[in-house]
């Protein structure tokens, strides 16, 4: 993340990017940030939940991990026309895996990856009898 030296908000107060509400400030800071795609693209895949981050809000992160993982799918063939998941790729399988090693629950594990909370479930617990989690 050599980026991270060139961001707008280095010297930025932190809180202005973590209040429940009001991002205004921040996102202005994010307007004139020099590296702001290279900060979307980490923060859609590794900061879900919190704060502002390239210009967004968590949930805009979120709409925009979606439809990337909806993408991926697409181009492996793994969903159907009519929308219907066929087996999860493996690294979709891992970020499921890696999202519940860091405590995420099942619904923001759906919310997150587009993954339905019962395949995640069924996820966890196959990982759980063999050990993995
Ligand atoms: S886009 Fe915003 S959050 Fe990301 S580095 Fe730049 S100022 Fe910081």
């Amino acid at each position: 993340m050599e980026w991270l030296a060139q961001a707008a908000c280095r010297d930025a107060n932190p809180e202005l990017f973590f209040q429940e509400k009001g991002f205004s400030q921040a996102k202005e800071i994010c307007d004139r940030c020099p590296v702001v795609s290279d900060c979307q693209a980490w923060a859609v895949q590794h900061l879900p939940w919190y704060g502002i981050a390239g210009g967004m809000t968590a949930a805009e992160r979120r709409a925009v991990r979606r439809k990337q993982v909806e993408a991926e799918l697409r181009a492996q063939g793994r969903i159907t026309r009519q929308g219907r998941k066929i087996p999860l790729a493996p690294e979709l399988v891992q970020t499921v895996i890696d999202l519940t090693r860091q405590g995420y629950s099942a619904a923001k594990i759906e919310e997150s990856t587009g993954v339905g909370r019962e395949t995640v479930r069924k996820l966890v617990k196959r990982e759980a009898q063999t050990g993995a989690l």
